[in-house]
């Protein structure tokens, strides 16, 4: 409501702003009379546009109120003053008393002490800031929504004027850090694991490369309904190519992402701008910077990929106004064979667009681990650094870039030195892996002749041809909770079904441990509603849903018992924290076997159920939980972030607690040993088993099963071939009470003298 108000009555606004635009006179008279329209429309005292110069400064370019000397001669650094704070940030500021805000920079020559209020909004275009237009008031007052909206909305005409090349040369518009061409390295965090080298691409810049106002609105509204169409038939023929090779979860991916393709609130909203005086194309950009403006102040991991979606539909939809598809643009782009593409964000269909042959790496200023593109990239074997802060315009097109997925690090303009120090580790990199690959068929056993089972981990269809080529022993975790973070509705019973069977079917008969729905915590599908629970790792998540809401359980489980018709089952239940627990989801299992007898199914040849200890309070009720379990696999991550009262999402605390602790050692040494005197089948399966310092000190802890990733079955089998358990466990022994913070070092050091490889 505020939205459609605060465009309405920018309308006017923007129609008179466009004739000066189109008007006579230098750029510098243009801007000069649109600070002094805007400050009377908007009932400002002061209205001031700076323009970005070159080393990430601002300067004051023309001014309605201030004093006229201080035009060209203000500056600010970015982060220096209020509207350095809004240049560096790219967000709005409102203020009602702007002088006692900690920011605030008084510059004496502008004579602002004389107003208290301030509102500046950044000057964006194509997700860079060329400038802040601010207006200052002299009494104390709070600016509205629709205000900021509206500034913002002038803000993209402005950016028009900015870009033009009149006022700043487009030469120092350039983007350079500052530094020249100085490398930099950037850090981010890890999306997708592997190592690139190539030349920079810029994903798709959604910006205007007309006027924002439009002549005619019908015509405008008419644009875009055909361009939407064109889209969504674009959209139906990437699902029909995917569908085709059987992508499974690409297929997911996809079809959520045409879903929100045909969101009404979106396509409304559009409707809505172009109602305003905007162009069809000024539209989906003004409400993608509004959309992102407000879905930034939301955490939930799941919101923001929404987001990302709908900034990748932004890009799509003005391609085709521009009448062209995001495909042929995709391709047409003269693409380097090596290049890497650098975003702000991306979604899944806009990685497909291109030949992922050509595509070396991915860059990308937000992002995170559950993102659908970075899911897509894993598949495609395309390392992605994500969260590198202020990627578009650090890196230049062009640049050579060295994307270091596994370390999350992406280092620009990289001398001749570093780029033939890194395509040699790129060369060895890609050697081990073969040499991993030739070794898959060896057994793994260690030199004193303990043999250790290596199983996956998995969590998409698309992962289930690692476990051939790494030879895995079987899946040891299949979290089934990824498949239903992509999708856009709950599957039902008979969609599961097809998904475990497929999963069955092409892991070559090898066991397959399904892990129950682990949702809640930081997990949590669009379709459930928010939890909004302030301790979501310690509330109710996982089993406690499973067990509080045993339809949903139930229907996973009938499901599970439906795939596995005639072969072995093997079912997890994660979070157990007491045996009561155990019991009554072991139960619905075996509900759901009988009715699978009543209705005359074959049923599965053998049913295995297990328990998760993730939660300490298990280690505690070994003794009776035996009866109830016929294996037991440790969650090593969710247990060390419950022994330590230590948030495993939180970067603060990244590294603060080692899993080779001496506490978590103990804990793991006393959960082995117990089990080994009750009989219970015993295995781990978090991050741990997938590191090889860690998997050596668990199999000296007595671990003899280990699930973890795939691309970590090749270096464990080669430690587990390289290492003496018993020795181990005698190194380990020793060191448990040494009160060290972690055996990290002693156990490294110790391989490193015997020839252990690590
Ligand atoms: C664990 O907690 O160690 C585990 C394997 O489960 P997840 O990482 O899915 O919570
Ligand atoms: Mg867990």
């Amino acid at each position: 409501m505020a939205l459609r108000a605060a465009w309405a009555g920018s309308r006017l606004l923007l129609r008179r702003l466009r004739d000066v635009m189109a008007g006579s006179g230098s750029a510098q008279d243009r801007l000069n009379r649109i600070v002094g329209i805007i400050a009377r429309d908007m009932v400002a005292e002061v209205c001031s546009i700076y323009a970005r110069r070159a080393g990430d400064v601002i300067e004051l370019f023309a001014t309605e109120g201030l004093k006229s000397d201080a035009v060209h001669s203000v500056r600010f650094r970015f982060g220096e003053g209020i509207v350095g704070v809004v240049a560096a940030t790219a967000r709005p500021i409102a203020l009602a008393d702007a002088q006692s805000h900690p920011d605030f920079a008084f510059r004496p020559e502008t004579g602002e002490q004389n107003y208290s209020s301030m509102l500046g909004v950044p000057v964006l275009r194509g997700g860079r800031v060329l400038g802040v237009l601010a207006i200052q008031n002299r009494t104390r007052r709070e600016y509205a929504e629709e205000e900021i909206e509206t500034l913002e909305t002038v803000g993209m005409v402005v950016a028009e004027l900015l870009a033009g090349g009149e006022l700043v040369s487009v030469l120092e518009q350039q983007p350079t850090d500052g530094l020249g061409l100085a490398p930099l390295r950037l850090e981010g965090v890890r999306l997708s694991p592997g190592l690139a080298m190539g030349a920079a691409v810029l994903h798709q810049p959604a910006y205007l490369t007309g006027d924002p106002v439009a002549e005619d609105e019908t015509v405008e509204l008419q644009r875009l309904h055909e361009a939407i169409d064109a889209m969504h038939s674009a959209l139906d023929g990437m699902i029909e190519r995917y569908g085709s090779d059987q992508a499974g979860d690409h297929l997911d991916i996809l079809r959520t992402y045409r879903m929100f393709a045909e969101d009404q609130g979106w396509i409304r909203r559009i409707r809505e701008a172009i109602g305003t005086g905007l162009t069809a194309e000024a539209a989906v950009i003004r409400v993608q910077s509004d959309m992102r403006a407000r879905m930034a102040l939301v955490k939930d991991a799941y919101i923001q990929e929404r987001l990302s979606d709908f900034e990748d539909l932004t890009g799509r939809l003005i391609q085709h106004l521009a009448g062209e598809t995001a495909q042929q643009a995709a391709r047409q782009r003269d693409l380097p064979e090596d290049a890497i593409l650098v975003a702000r964000n991306m979604g899944p269909a806009d990685l497909l667009d291109y030949e992922d042959s050509q595509i070396n790496g991915v860059v990308l200023e937000e992002g995170s681990a559950a993102a659908h593109v970075a899911i897509v990239a894993k598949a495609l074997d395309i390392p992605v650094v994500g969260r590198i802060t202020g990627a578009m315009t650090r890196i230049e097109p062009g640049d050579r870039l060295v994307v270091d997925g596994a370390n999350g690090v992406c280092f620009v303009r990289p001398n001749d030195d570093f780029q033939r120090t890194f395509a040699r580790s790129m060369a060895l990199h890609a050697e081990r892996k073969a040499a991993y690959a030739r070794d898959a068929a060896l057994p793994s056993v260690t030199k004193d002749g303990v043999p250790i089972t290596l199983n996956m981990n998995a969590g998409l269809l698309i992962d289930l041809p690692h476990l051939r080529e790494m030879g895995g022993a079987g899946i040891g975790l299949y979290r089934t909770e990824v498949p239903f973070m992509v999708r856009s509705e709950f599957p039902d019973v008979a969609a599961q079904e097809r998904l475990y069977t497929a999963i069955l079917e092409q892991s070559d008969g090898k066991p397959v441990v399904f892990r129950t729905l682990d949702i809640g915590g930081d997990k949590i599908p669009t379709y459930i509603q928010e939890m909004g629970e302030e301790n979501p790792a310690m509330g109710w998540r996982a089993v406690r849903i499973g067990l509080d809401r045993p339809a949903l359980l139930r229907a996973q489980l009938r499901a599970l018992v439906q795939a596995s018709s005639g072969r072995p089952l093997y079912v997890m239940f994660p979070m157990i924290a007491q045996t009561a627990e155990m019991i009554r989801a072991r139960a619905l299992v075996d509900i759901e076997l009988e009715r699978a007898v009543e209705r005359g199914l074959p049923g599965p040849s053998l049913v295995r159920v297990g328990a998760m200890l993730e939660v300490p309070s298990l280690a505690y009720q070994l003794a009776s939980l035996k009866r109830h379990v016929d294996f037991l696999s440790v969650g090593s991550n969710d247990l060390l972030q419950f022994l330590f009262a230590s948030d495993r999402g939180n970067p603060k605390l990244d590294g603060r607690y080692d899993p080779l602790s001496p506490a978590m050692l103990g804990m793991l040494k006393s959960i082995a040993e117990t089990c080994r005197t009750h009989e219970i089948e015993l295995s781990l399966c978090g991050e741990m088993a997938g590191s090889p310092v860690d998997a050596m000190a668990l199999i000296g802890l007595g671990y003899r099963t280990l699930s973890m990733n795939a691309t970590a079955i090749g270096p464990v089998r080669a430690l587990v071939r390289s290492i003496d358990a018993g020795a181990v466990t005698e190194l380990i022994e020793s060191h448990l009470q040494s009160g060290a913070h972690s055996l990290r070092s002693v156990l490294k050091s110790y391989a490193v003298d015997r020839g252990v490889q690590i």
